[in-house]
């Protein structure tokens, strides 16, 4: 069989909702470069009949740049002492979801390094406050913490969860997170989803070590655990990490791995992550046109948001209210609309 054959019968089985094997799986990551257009217009097919057309806006705010961890990858690792630290206050952090409100969004994400300084009883009160005074769907991304401490959360009023398991393969997550096991993470991420917490999970692409196999697993692994969110994004090496200089362009096998999440999960909720607009201009609506329907614009505070540099060139210029205004052209420009209601993954 031809290679356009064998491709045209995979992705035949995909529009008629047979599953995808493993080797499937590989046999589109590789395929050549002529196909990848074919696989993202399938992603796209499914969006549109899986979600709709309207976007789904989720408001960020990274309240937190400390992290008592050393992911070789990240810049807000604990080692880097380059980078300028700073913390949030609540009432900084109030203000800011209350600023999201204002701009109509219904969702906002609190995300910070692993920061304990923020203990899980300020977490508590924070959420709290933010929903009494906004009424906002919380989502926390704030890394690994107990069983006890997720109840907590939900029990103070939040409702999504986002932990990207960021490489299922045991040995390379060892290397990449000194001093943490891919068990807890995945005991963490069942916990979230027992608990029933909308939970997210992802990967990143293009790590040093990472196979096409590996990239399957980190598929099916998103798929076996039923996540709800999952955020998928390319590695971009930061200049003051262990890993500095480490070439990644691939955006276009970031947008299979996207496109191949749509397909074996139907109808989560798929961000088109900054990453992508990081390493490339049109990143975004790439994505957008590859399977994913979710934007998060990043409402921290400018003097803020600067440092919170995880990866290099990482932020949208301007004020959030002129982020949303030229997004919503961007979305127009190909057809889409923006969702102002909550943006839950359909039949959650
Ligand atoms: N501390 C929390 C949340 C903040 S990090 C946690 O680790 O879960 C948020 C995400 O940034 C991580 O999940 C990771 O996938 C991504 N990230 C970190 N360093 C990156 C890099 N160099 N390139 C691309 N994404 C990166
Ligand atoms: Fe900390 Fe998260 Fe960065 Fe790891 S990825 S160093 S846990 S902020």
């Amino acid at each position: 069989m031809s290679i356009s054959d064998k491709i045209e019968k995979l992705l035949l089985k995909v529009e008629i909702g047979k599953p995808l094997g493993r080797k499937e799986i590989i046999d589109l990551l590789r395929m050549p470069g002529d196909f990848a257009q074919d696989l993202f217009v399938t992603a796209d097919r499914i969006r549109q009949r899986e979600i709709g057309d309207e976007i789904f806006l989720r408001g960020i705010i990274e309240f937190s740049n400390y992290c008592e961890c050393n992911c070789l990858y990240c810049g807000l690792r604990k080692s880097n002492n380059k980078l300028h630290r700073y913390r949030m206050t609540d009432d900084e952090i109030i203000n800011t979801a209350q600023e999201i409100k204002k701009l109509r969004l219904t969702t906002v994400v609190l995300q910070s390094g692993e920061d304990s300084f923020y203990s899980t009883d300020r977490i508590c009160r924070l959420i709290e406050q933010i929903k009494k005074e906004t009424g906002l769907i919380i989502t926390l991304s704030i890394g690994e913490k107990s069983t006890t401490d997720f109840q907590s959360f939900l029990q103070s009023g939040a409702n999504r969860y986002l932990l990207k398991q960021e490489t299922v393969s045991p040995e390379l997550y060892k290397y990449l997170r000194p001093g943490c096991q891919l068990d807890k993470r995945i005991q963490c991420l069942r916990s979230l989803k027992l608990l029933g917490f909308e939970t997210g999970t992802g990967n990143m692409v293009g790590l040093p070590g990472q196979t096409l196999e590996i990239l399957a697993d980190d598929l099916l692994f998103m798929k076996q655990l039923d996540a709800d969110m999952l955020g998928i994004g390319p590695f971009i090496a930061h200049p003051d990490t262990p890993l500095a200089g480490i070439e990644n362009d691939d955006v276009e096998l970031t947008l299979r791995v996207l496109a191949l999440a749509r397909i074996l999960t139907l109808n989560t909720n798929i961000p088109a992550t900054t990453a992508l607009t990081a390493l490339h201009p049109q990143g975004r609506i790439l994505a957008l046109q590859a399977g994913a329907n979710v934007v998060m614009p990043d409402f921290t505070p400018e003097n803020y948001k600067i440092h919170y540099e995880i990866y290099p060139g990482r932020t949208d210029a301007g004020s959030a209210a002129e982020i949303i205004s030229k997004l919503e052209k961007d979305f127009r420009s190909i057809g889409r609309t923006v969702l102002y209601s909550p943006g839950n993954r359909p039949g959650k």
